[in-house]
């Protein structure tokens, strides 16, 4: 038989359900993967124990014919979700040690449907950062290299052990969360899929918060019909999270392979970048041109305030993370400095040695945007000009029911290269953040490699709620892009 862990979810889950594959057989074929990987920097905890616990539980279910969805099924969850009993560290020091005595909603409820959890995934710091070089500890290296160089590369970030646990099969699929791209620019970084759904899909409660407004849980996996599988399991309505909305979660699976004739996909022309490089535009127009072959109509449509959704995003998002963040003070969580004289230097002092500097950086920014003084200047105009993003959003689905748009504005980058100069590491997020800004769903799928032999992903943003139409249109990019290339394993 192949390596177990080249099975896919899907295909694994259907082994399973058919007894040919045990639940304990899987993960410990993953933790063998895991064990051999720490080059890559994957995980920050790695819970062997825990997860043969849960495996042979689901083989005792799988047994007698019972067990969930995904049962069996042995996952990697990104460092943010709180996980009962096992320390959730966002990435950084002040949380470190931090063992959280309640399970995310959304990992609760994967464990409701018979998943296995190998462990927590490394991440940028309170996952800001397009590198994972803000982590605390250490980053995360992409499994793909340049052909025949060995430079080490950014998986992309937040979600950065997301993308390259799934890209080097060290688990069947990961939890990610994403803010202003942190699950599709990995995703595209790693010929991964990424699904951010709509604002309110998924529960945010036991997420570590770091913009409220903007953050969203969602799957990175091997293939689209992995991440429409993960999606069904994380999703769904919870009281504990009012933002989270009350409606059923669809079959996402069943929408795969669904006709895709007479869709209109609207390509918005100021998504064109200057400077943009030109494999970039050529993956854009084969996408296009896919479509159109699978029976789509394309319509031309324009976004004019696209221009604005960094700033804004970079006004918001730290607004956002300044008050969050406001909780570690070194009493109820995480690291407390040894060194202070009274009540103020015991705050100050453990924030200063807790937090990484581009935390702090966007705590002195959001602090700054809503000081008295500043904040109709930037904070308030901020949320208006988002509002109009959200506006110009629902006028363009008016003529179209899918976007289509690249994923990141470059493939793969080196450790190093952009992590000195903050602004050109934000414009990593310039397509992705506007569907965090205006709460649409949007996901990135391979479409194919650059001439480095790099991978590069597509991004599709559909209407709110309306991730069925995404995902048919995922499956249709995959399924003409037919992107097979693997990173060769050099790491294990
Ligand atoms: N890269 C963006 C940031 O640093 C987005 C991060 C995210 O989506 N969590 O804020």
């Amino acid at each position: 038989m192949t390596d177990i862990t080249d099975l896919t979810l899907a295909e694994l889950r259907d082994a399973l359900k058919a007894k040919k594959v045990s639940s304990l057989e899987a993960t410990d074929a993953y933790l063998a993967n895991i064990e051999k990987a720490t080059d890559l920097n994957a995980f920050v905890t790695v819970t062997a124990d825990k997860a043969r616990e849960m495996a042979k539980a689901s083989d005792a279910k799988l047994q007698k014919g019972d067990g969930g969805a995904i049962e069996g099924v042995p996952l990697g969850i990104k460092d943010l979700f709180c996980t009962e009993g096992v320390q959730t560290t966002a990435g950084s020091h002040i949380l470190e040690g931090f063992v959280p005595t309640y399970e995310s909603t959304v990992s609760a409820n994967l464990w409701r449907d018979g998943a296995v959890m190998l462990g927590k995934l490394n991440m940028d710091e309170f996952a800001m950062g397009s590198s994972n070089e803000t982590s605390y500890f250490g980053p995360v290296i992409n499994p793909w290299r340049v052909k025949g160089g060995n430079a080490k590369l950014t998986p992309g970030g937040s979600s950065g052990g997301s993308s390259a646990s799934v890209a080097a099969h060290l688990c069947a699929a990961a939890t990610a969360t994403d803010t202003g791209g942190s699950i599709r620019q990995p995703a595209s970084l790693t010929a991964t899929v990424g699904v951010k759904p709509t604002y309110g899909r998924c529960s945010r409660w036991g997420i570590v918060a770091f913009a409220s407004s903007l953050d969203q849980a969602g799957p990175i996996a091997r293939d689209v019909r992995d991440s429409a599988i993960m999606l069904r399991s994380m999703a769904g309505h919870d009281p504990k999270d009012s933002t989270s909305v009350d409606r059923p979660t669809p079959d996402y699976e069943a929408a795969l392979g669904q006709s895709v004739k007479g869709l209109r996909i609207g390509v918005p022309k100021e998504y064109r970048l200057d400077g943009m490089p030109a494999e970039i535009e050529k993956l854009w127009a084969d996408g296009i041109k896919w479509m159109k072959d699978a029976g789509c109509e394309i319509v031309d449509i324009s976004l004019p305030l696209t221009k604005y959704a960094l700033p804004v995003y970079y006004i918001v998002a730290p607004a956002e993370a300044s008050s969050n963040l406001a909780r570690y003070d070194g009493v109820r969580y995480g690291h407390r400095a040894k060194e202070f004289t009274d009540v103020q230097s015991m705050y100050a002092n453990s924030r200063a040695e807790g937090f990484g500097k581009e935390v702090q950086r966007r705590i002195m920014i959001g602090t700054y945007v809503l000081s008295a003084g500043y904040y109709d200047a930037y904070y308030l105009r901020a949320q208006k000009v988002r509002k109009r993003i959200f506006d110009e959003f629902s006028d363009a689905f008016g003529k179209c029911d899918l976007i289509l748009t690249p994923s990141a504005p470059s493939a793969a980058f080196a450790l190093g290269e952009k992590s000195n100069d903050p602004v050109q590491m934000y414009l990593n997020d310039v397509f992705t953040v506007t569907a965090n800004l205006a709460g649409l769903p949007g996901a990135s799928v391979p479409a194919g490699l650059d001439a480095k032999g790099l991978p590069l992903g597509l991004q599709l943003i559909a209407k709110p709620f309306d991730e069925e139409t995404m995902f048919k249109g995922m499956f249709a990019l995959e399924q003409a892009a037919n992107f097979k290339a693997r990173p060769e394993n050099w790491w294990a």
